[in-house]
């Protein structure tokens, strides 16, 4: 049972850090203060429940800097499966101090009967393999992955981003789409159907707000080019927010 003034930091920007943030105060009460911190990737991202401070830390020196400045006892680690590097930078952050630390990750998603996925071990793995698999594409990679494609000339690419970008982005040919999870299968099957795309690009993030894209492809036969997450980080790791209020329960106890 942690303390009363517990100070918790969920490393945030995921549905799940959301879910994990709002569950706090229903789950005990004024016992523990929670922070969400956000990279500040996004200019009107949703509210959170509880603190919220938004940017970079400033590395790992940095981080162990803020754990100890605000007094932080316990941090879950909620952060998307792609964004490899502030996982990294926690888990050293939350070694030097002394701060328990919890992975609160979810599994990718698995190939259902029907799919037609084409694995790529990275993104630059999904370029070069992409010149033979389709003409118009749907690319969803992040605005940060984009670079990786910025080779491939004769392709028409159908990017979605949540923002509109702040320059031009680093493709021959291509078409902005702006929006928001999560996505319905429907208006997923709409957008694949009204820009005639014939090959979907994917990062293989699991989870539910992202995954109707994949079911649309599914179902109009479309290949999708899936790309692996990298390795998790190291540590203790949880899949569910109920598990993840437990190990809070216990105080970072295992
Ligand atoms: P990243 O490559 O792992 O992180 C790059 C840098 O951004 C970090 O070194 C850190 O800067 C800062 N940063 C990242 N997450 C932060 C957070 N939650 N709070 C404060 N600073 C953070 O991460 P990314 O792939 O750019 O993702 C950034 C954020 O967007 C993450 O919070 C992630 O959960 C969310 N997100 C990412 C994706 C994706 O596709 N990667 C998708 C959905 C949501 P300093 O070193 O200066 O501390």
């Amino acid at each position: 049972m942690p303390d009363r003034n517990c100070h918790l930091l969920i490393l945030g920007g995921t549905a799940q850090a959301a879910r994990l943030a709002a569950a706090i105060e229903p789950h005990f009460g004024g016992r523990i203060a929670v922070t969400t911190s956000l990279a500040g990737r996004t200019s009107a991202p949703a509210a959170v429940a509880g603190a919220m401070r938004t940017g970079g830390f400033g590395g790992t020196a940095g981080l162990t800097g803020w754990l100890r400045a605000a007094r932080v006892d316990l941090v879950v680690d909620a952060t998307h499966p792609f964004a490899a590097r502030i996982s990294a930078n926690a888990r050293h952050a939350c070694a030097a101090a002394a701060v328990p630390r919890l992975i609160l990750a979810r599994s990718p998603w698995r190939g259902n009967p029907g799919d037609d996925w084409r694995r790529a071990a990275d993104l630059e793995h999904a370029a070069a393999m992409l010149r033979d698999i389709g003409k118009r594409v749907f690319l969803s990679v992040g605005s940060q992955g984009l670079g990786a494609f910025a080779g491939l000339k004769d392709i028409h690419f159908v990017v979605r981003m949540i923002d509109p970008p702040a320059e031009e982005l680093p493709l021959d040919d291509y078409m902005l789409v702006l929006g928001r999870g999560p996505f319905e299968e429907a208006s997923e099957l709409r957008l694949l159907c009204d820009a005639r795309i014939d090959a979907v690009v994917s990062r293989n993030s699991g989870g539910t707000a992202t995954y109707a894209k994949i079911a649309a492809a599914r179902r109009l036969g479309l290949p999708v080019v899936m790309v692996a997450p990298p390795p998790l980080e190291r540590g203790l790791r949880v899949d569910t927010v109920e598990e993840a209020l437990q190990w809070i329960e216990n105080g970072g106890a295992v």
